[in-house]
């Protein structure tokens, strides 16, 4: 019967040459690319061991940054959190107390700095909207991955930079005064 489409195809039963039987040469075929392949530059990394290095524009991890004397930077006003769209930061502010003045750069700090990573969209804007560029989003790092949701929730003791260090973990990789947005 024909068919409608026209683009039917005459099955053959054709049989198998004594190579095609053997299957050694398609096997040898296949060996050959897969060689090609072995000796080819890897196109891929042995993350997390090694890292590629990000755009200079990336916004990955936040960073809670000191000054040059080692005190945090933020002082609680809470524009961060104001300016985020998902909602992701809550603080608690405190009075700094005579003595801690090495701790914290204002008489306002925030005793409690939370940033819910898994509202997250990493836009930027609490970065944006920081008066005292106490936060960035890196270009260094990601977001680890968790088993559990509450691992999520990055406290001071994740987000504040260990030392103070004028030229890392910002976006751009400048120092803080001469920072780029590219972004
Ligand atoms: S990067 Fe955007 S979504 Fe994430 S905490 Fe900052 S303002 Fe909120
Ligand atoms: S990180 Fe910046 S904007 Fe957010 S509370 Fe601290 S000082 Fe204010």
């Amino acid at each position: 019967m024909k068919s409608l489409t026209n683009r039917s195809k005459l099955v053959v039963n054709k049989q198998m040459t004594f190579m095609e039987r053997i299957y050694l040469p398609v096997i040898a075929k296949g060996m050959l690319v897969t060689l090609k392949h072995f000796f080819r530059k890897s196109v891929t990394i042995r993350y997390p061991e090694v890292k590629r290095l990000f755009a200079a524009a990336y916004r990955g991890l936040h960073v809670l940054k000191k000054d040059e004397n080692g005190a945090e930077r933020c002082t609680a006003c809470g524009l961060c959190a104001l300016s985020c769209p998902a909602e992701a930061i809550t603080m608690t502010a405190a009075e700094r107390q005579p003595g801690e003045e090495h701790l914290y750069k204002e008489e306002k700090y925030a005793s409690m700095y939370e940033i819910n990573m898994l509202r997250c969209i990493f836009c930027g804007l609490c970065e944006e909207a920081c008066p005292k560029e106490a936060i960035f989003l890196t270009n260094e790092e990601l977001a680890p991955s968790v088993y559990d949701r509450k691992d999520l929730i990055f406290g001071k003791d994740k987000l504040v930079e260990k030392e103070h260090n004028p030229n890392g973990k910002v976006r751009g990789g400048g120092p803080l005064t001469e920072r780029l947005y590219h972004g």
